[in-house]
């Protein structure tokens, strides 16, 4: 092993139990978690969980945070994101290794997780000069009309285990440039991740003078804590990200309320390949968008639909690329592919086999359970299923290493096979010709919320807008103007005549 677990831990303020509350202060009183590292099935530390009460007390200070933090002029709410950008970058190391221990992706994905943040930040930085408003052209004389941008208030994000902490800063650092205060509740998968990112968040609001509960944090069960947030009638906005099961629930119950919600749901996404592809740049692709995060993206490569021209060589080409993954825990230096987050993970990978094979689908390799090797029973080999159809297991997102190759002869059929899924969220096409490449992102193409070119699904960049469509849940978060989301939008109209003229040319008692 290559880190020393202690030195991170200390190094990001994790004692062996800590609070899952904080509202400026920490506290807790609720059931005891335990952060079980997917790496070796070990406990690394204990989590006091709030309750339902303490989620009041999260509550009542981040409510007052929020009248403070809308005062402070949006740039110097940008100043407070830059620096918090800067305590990331610090602890950018540890805080990949907390991931990596944590969530079980390889080290260098958990430093590129942090490095995510980092740029949110800096792009959070810019946006709080550029939260633009429009003026329009009033039909009265002597008036004008304008919109303005104000903040929401204290929002909720619920995030998942797989990023669990690029995420959080997706929505944090753009709420907060916008003027929101904010509640995350994290996954009970990975609590120690966000508590460290609280602690580095909380120190450059306490430095600067401000209440640190702008960006709050409770940490309690989903049953209890995580309903109590969802039908709290004062949380304008929820952002939730996880399985398309808990956007429902979110989504029925938000709605029932009539806030707003930003839903990031599952994705089930596929690359299309054309007989016109660079078939060296599409195996490395595929390869990591299927097996990169042991397949526990949200944008990992799912399903690859294939030319017949080209399917043999491609499939001979991928699996003897899979043979070549090496498989481990995932802070040794060359691992490609560490643990599944727990058994449950593990399960639900095999049970997905079985039914695949039961719908006529080829196993080409991998998907055992690397048991002996590793005893937690985390580990399992990256899988690919070659399928007659698109047949009802192909249609679930499995969220495991599993990649189900499926043959086709002509793009339209591809296409309507692509889109014939409930989930919409990343897709490709590896082609070099323009005709099919622009039938691909136009509206007959692709209906994801990403569509991409000779890049595979997954590693979208901050800049963009991320979400997608259908059972995706329509979310837009990150870059573009995500951000509007966050705010509440307000027409002004300001009469600077003598008169008072109505619109529509209406007369009324004059
Ligand atoms: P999950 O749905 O089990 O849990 C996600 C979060 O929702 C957790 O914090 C959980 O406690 C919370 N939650 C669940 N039910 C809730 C309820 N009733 N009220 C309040 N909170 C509730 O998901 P997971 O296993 O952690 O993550 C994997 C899933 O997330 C996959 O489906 C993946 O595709 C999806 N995901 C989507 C995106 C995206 O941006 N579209 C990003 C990451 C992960």
């Amino acid at each position: 092993m290559s880190i020393d677990t202690a030195k991170v831990l200390e190094n990001l303020g994790i004692q062996s139990q800590n609070y899952g509350a904080f509202n400026g202060e920490w506290f807790g009183s609720g059931e005891v978690l335990e952060s079980i590292s997917p790496i070796d099935g070990k406990k690394i530390a204990t989590v006091v969980q709030a309750t339902t009460e303490e989620y009041e007390k999260v509550y009542s200070e981040a409510e007052k945070a929020f009248k403070e933090w809308r005062m402070v002029p949006g740039p110097k709410r940008g100043e407070i994101v830059r620096q918090i950008g800067e305590g990331l970058r610090a602890h950018k190391d540890d805080l990949g290794a907390l991931v990596t221990l944590e969530m079980g992706k390889i080290w260098a994905e958990g430093k590129g997780e942090v490095q995510e943040m980092i740029d949110i930040a800096d792009f959070a930085v810019g946006l709080s000069r550029q939260m633009y408003g429009r003026t329009m052209h009033s039909e009265r004389p002597l008036h004008r009309m304008y919109e303005q941008w104000h903040p929401l208030g204290v929002i909720g994000i619920i995030s998942a285990f797989n990023f669990p902490v690029a995420v959080w800063s997706w929505n944090a650092m753009i709420a907060a440039v916008c003027g929101d205060t904010m509640i995350w509740k994290p996954s009970p998968k990975t609590p120690l991740t966000a508590i460290a990112c609280q602690k580095i968040a909380a120190k450059v609001f306490v430095d600067n003078g401000l209440s640190p509960a702008v960006m709050s944090l409770v940490i309690g069960e989903t049953e209890t804590v995580g309903e109590k947030m969802i039908h709290d009638k004062r949380l304008p906005l929820i952002s939730a990200t996880g399985s398309t099961r808990m956007g429902k629930r979110v989504g029925e119950v938000v709605g029932g309320r009539l806030g707003r919600t930003i839903l990031e749901l599952g994705g089930n996404n596929a690359i299309i390949v054309s007989n016109n592809s660079d078939m060296k740049m599409v195996t490395r692709a595929i390869l990591f968008g299927a097996v990169g995060t042991a397949g526990q993206r949200c944008t990992s490569t799912r399903r690859v639909f294939i030319h017949e021209d080209i399917y043999d060589e491609l499939k001979e080409k991928l699996v003897s690329a899979y043979q070549q993954v090496s498989i481990g825990n995932p802070l040794d230096e060359g691992t490609l592919m560490g643990p599944l987050i727990d058994n449950l993970a593990v399960q639900s990978m095999q049970d997905a086999i079985t039914e695949a094979k039961s719908q006529g689908g080829t196993v080409l390799c991998g998907g055992e359970v690397l048991q002996e090797d590793f005893p937690c029973g985390n580990y399992v080999k990256p899988c690919i299923i070659e399928m007659p159809n698109q047949s009802q297991i192909v249609q679930d997102e499995t969220f495991a290493p599993i990649l189900y190759l499926l043959k086709f002869n002509n793009i339209e059929e591809a296409l309507h096979s692509h889109n014939a899924v409930p989930q919409g969220l990343s897709s490709a096409m590896f082609t070099t010709n323009v005709l099919e490449a622009e039938t691909f992102l136009s509206h007959m193409g692709s209906d994801c919320g990403i569509a991409n070119i000779n890049i595979g699904t997954s590693g979208a960049e901050i800049g963009g807008a991320f979400g997608g469509e259908k059972e995706t849940g329509g979310g837009r978060e990150a870059g573009s103007d995500s951000w509007k989301a966050y705010m509440r939008r307000q027409t002004n109209t300001i009469n600077w005549s003598k008169e008072l003229p109505l619109a529509q040319g209406i007369k009324f008692g004059d």
